[in-house]
């Protein structure tokens, strides 16, 4: 059956469990990411498409079943699995993706790994993708593309299908032109992307950034502008913009450029943090500390996160201010994704061995000045740790939001906790009550953890109220509304044939 929707993401819309033997497909375990947002929207028309890959040991067998049909609380939708090989896997995205694009994404050239891609291959499986969302969709359909190892899905899929709406949406930050133009495949990527009715950034630097990419690289006019939301403004730090482009014309086209940032479920979070449970879980943790103040830092372990950098100011700090010692501790969570990779093996045994310098020179039988986790702490768990922190110290060097951030502040029904937050994550537009900070200079990092640990209880109150304002502001529900006004829109906007 053909779709309106169709949803183009690498990862399938539900998890995969063995049970007796037999494969059960299960709701995804956390209901506060974007997969139970997107398949929300398959609620709202007759039937839908998810069109994701899947791991086939042997990508032609007869037994491998391409499409299926699930019909679950979000809708009827089906799903189209793209069967490939471990190694075009490896090829496409722990290649291409994680050791060309991702440092580029995030600003880190000198990590930028072009040997081992293989081009032929990523095209070919961005092909596929698009052959696939060609199938299922319905005359006149919107199809969503989502980040950027389908970069050139919107390119192929126009060949394919002219009539239908093409909205991507970038889930990473989108870097400057000097920085983006470091990867060869630069002008195809662009004019796949331009290819699309609508492109979506979280803020309005990466949307400023595309388009001067854009820019740099073919004829592109840009033919509205607009004054950028008082609510994305944080004065004076590193990715606040106060205009951004709208609307971009290329070779008779427009594209309308979106920005819409991410956000939490704070219906969802909130409903944990009143939870008994995770209150009871919270007030053990606050027990167990006494009067030592609990710093918490949680993010995934990669060179983007800073890690590394935020031990390091800990360690100054503790050199600086002896009266810290066995009065604060820091639980560090740096979440081990992708083991099989040298550059995320090498910052997990920096962080290892920084953490472990750190306790040997500072710490007692009684007190071990870090706490270092290195494995997911699962959503309800982590939820008594943001109820239970005084601070929560998010340092990325890049990230294009950073969902902890909100996440911890979501947490805050007390009202009380301070936020310190790098600069350089997209969510620091948003929240500028944050002690915000950059996590290049030694002096800022160590100055703004020491802010918060000494902020007295107004000041932290008022910048919690504003902060839960910012988030309850761009809930998970409003960027859910505005992704599927970018459908909407593209329809209604859409030559009738
Ligand atoms: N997370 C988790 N357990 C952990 C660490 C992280 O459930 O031990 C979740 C966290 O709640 C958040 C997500 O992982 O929803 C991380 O999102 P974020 O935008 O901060 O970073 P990303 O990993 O997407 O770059």
């Amino acid at each position: 059956m053909a779709s309106e929707l169709v949803i183009v993401y690498h990862r399938q819309p539900y998890e995969e469990v063995e049970e007796d033997g037999r494969t059960v497909l299960k709701e995804n375990a956390s209901p506060n990411g974007i997969v139970p947002t997107l398949k929300s929207f398959f609620g709202s028309v007759d039937h839908g498409a998810w069109i994701a890959w899947k791991l086939a040991e042997d990508t032609s067998n007869p037994d491998f079943e391409p499409i299926i049909e699930v019909n679950d609380s979000y809708g009827t939708y089906a799903v189209s699995r793209l069967p490939l090989s471990a190694d075009q896997v490896r090829e496409f995205y722990h290649v291409t993706s994680k050791e060309a694009f991702w440092p580029i994404l995030h600003s880190f050239k000198e990590r930028y790994n072009y040997d081992p891609v293989d081009w032929p291959n990523f095209r070919e499986v961005n092909w596929r993708f698009a052959e696939a969302a060609a199938a299922e969709a319905a005359d006149g359909a919107v199809v969503w593309v989502h980040d950027y190892n389908l970069w050139l899905v919107p390119g192929y899929l126009r060949q394919l299908r002219p009539d239908v709406k093409i909205s991507f949406f970038h889930h990473t930050p989108f870097p400057a032109a000097d920085m983006f133009n470091v990867l060869p495949w630069r002008k195809e990527i662009v004019e796949s992307l331009l290819c699309c009715d609508q492109i979506g950034f979280h803020i309005p630097r990466y949307a400023s950034n595309f388009v001067s990419t854009a820019r740099s690289l073919v004829d592109v006019t840009v033919s509205e502008r607009r004054r950028v939301d008082s609510d994305l403004i944080s004065e004076g730090t590193a990715l606040t913009e106060r205009m951004v482009p709208a609307r971009v014309r290329w070779n008779d086209r427009e594209v309308e450029i979106r920005v819409a940032p991410v956000g939490v479920n704070v219906d969802y979070i909130e409903t944990r943090a009143r939870d008994a449970a995770t209150r009871a879980a919270a007030a053990e943790i606050r027990a167990d500390m006494g009067d030592t103040k609990l710093i918490l830092s949680v993010g995934r372990t990669d060179y983007t996160k800073g890690g590394v950098e935020q031990l390091a100011s800990f360690e100054r700090v503790l050199e600086k201010r002896a009266e810290l010692h066995g009065a604060a501790r820091l639980m560090h969570v740096s979440v081990s994704a992708n083991r099989n990779m040298t550059a995320y093996e090498e910052i997990q045994s920096q962080i290892e061995e920084t953490a472990g310098r750190i306790n040997g020179r500072f710490g007692t039988l009684e007190w071990q000045p870090i706490a270092l986790i290195s494995r997911a702490i699962p959503f309800d768990e982590l939820a008594a740790y943001y109820a239970a922190a005084d601070v929560a110290w998010i340092t990325p060097l890049a990230d294009g939001m950073n969902l902890v951030a909100k996440e911890f502040v979501a947490s805050r029904l007390d009202g009380d906790g301070v936020l310190v937050l790098s600069e350089f994550a997209g969510a620091a537009v948003e929240l500028s009550s944050a002690v915000i900070t950059n996590p290049f200079s030694h002096r800022s990092m160590d100055e703004a953890i020491l802010a918060a640990l000494d902020m007295g209880a107004e000041e932290r109150r008022t910048r919690m109220a504003e902060l839960r304002k910012a988030v309850r502001r761009n809930d998970l529900s409003t960027w859910g509304r505005d992704v599927a006004r970018m459908g909407k829109q593209a329809k209604a906007e859409a030559p009738t044939p």
